[in-house]
């Protein structure tokens, strides 16, 4: 049985308790819904990584209360001081060394040397996390490779019965996972772009590399940051990008004005707005993979949405659902 929890006061004291115990618990942060487990309890870890489906060789991120509780974990360098004061709170995850005595699991971090650590900026989480009072590693709270939560009945769609509660919070206002930028090597590289733009980081530390997009080789990528397969957070249905019109088979993902034709639609942002169009990015292909399915169509077709900002980590994460699929 999973809890549906609420979050007030009791609802938040039990989500701390089942933590603290080792349990199970998904919760919301700004960007989608986290499977939380106590960082430091390497049981309690083992079952996320079941729970999910998850190949033990993709790291979890760590969550803090705030800088000063990430920092006793990591070894922070200026660019993290300057980065976390810039955008903690927030949908930025950051890859830095290992303290010795950090208590974190090292299966939590896939036995790197490095760990990722962050402040997300939801206040339900806040309180969780000051509650429960340790480190809580938290991948995306669904079944592993496939789309990602931004509602807690996603959630229960893919893990009721698997976890043991879920704090429902309601729907993740930024939709897309963190920005997952490594400071541990010579100059910053982006490992995934996320919820705050690449523009925005390059504003605070002036040069980013970007070797591991998708358009980068899987093997290069697997090296650096084992996590990110090229096919991810992909719906049953096919995928195919920069759609400029519609087959009758296909359901339509649209960005602005639809094509002629379209028969099934879930529209990102009728504006052409790409903050709005990432918060509904995972229920559009969730939704389109449901009713396309259920009228038989043959895949979704994905409208183009333009790369700057917040696009870049959309178009990421349609052209992993896109790739081919291991
Ligand atoms: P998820 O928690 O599913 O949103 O994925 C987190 C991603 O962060 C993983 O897929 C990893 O690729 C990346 N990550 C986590 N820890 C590390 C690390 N120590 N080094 C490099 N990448 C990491
Ligand atoms: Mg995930």
């Amino acid at each position: 049985m999973t809890e549906l929890l609420q979050p007030d006061a009791a609802g938040i004291g039990r989500a701390a308790d089942l933590l603290r115990a080792g349990r199970l618990v998904a919760f919301a942060t700004e960007t989608v819904y986290g499977l939380g487990a106590d960082a430091g309890d390497v049981r309690a870890v083992a079952a996320i990584f079941s729970a999910k489906g998850r190949p033990r060789f993709n790291p979890l991120i760590c969550h803090y209360p705030n800088a000063e509780a990430a920092f006793a974990h990591v070894e922070a360098n200026a660019a993290a001081h300057r980065l976390a004061k810039a955008f903690w709170p927030g949908p930025l995850t950051l890859v830095l060394p290992r303290r010795v005595e950090c208590p974190v699991a090292l299966l939590t971090g896939a036995g790197l040397d490095t760990l990722a650590v962050r402040v997300p900026a939801q206040k339900d989480a806040l309180t969780l996390l000051r509650a429960v009072g340790r480190a809580v590693a938290a991948p995306s709270a669904n079944r592993s490779g496939e789309v990602s939560p931004t509602t807690s009945e996603h959630v229960l769609a893919d893990l009721a019965g698997r976890i043991d509660a879920v704090l429902d919070s309601g729907p993740c206002p930024v939709g897309v996972e963190s920005t997952v930028l490594d400071l541990s090597g010579e100059y910053p590289l982006l490992l995934r772009p996320g919820g705050i733009s690449l523009e925005a980081i390059v504003g605070v530390v002036g040069r980013v590399e970007r070797g591991l997009l998708p358009e980068a080789a899987q093997a290069a990528r697997t090296l650096r940051s084992p996590g990110l397969m090229v096919s991810h957070y992909a719906p049953a249905l096919p995928v195919r990008l920069d759609a400029r019109e519609v087959g009758a088979d296909e359901a339509l993902l649209a960005f602005g004005a639809p094509p002629a034709g379209a028969g099934v639609v879930f529209q990102l942002s009728e504006s052409a707005d790409l903050a709005e169009a990432a918060a509904k990015l995972f229920a559009g292909l969730r939704a389109l993979d449901e009713e396309g399915r259920r009228r038989g169509l043959c895949r979704i077709a994905a409208m183009t949405v333009p790369g700057e900002g917040l696009g870049l980590a959309i178009n990421d994460r349609l052209q992993r659902a896109a790739a081919p699929r291991n």
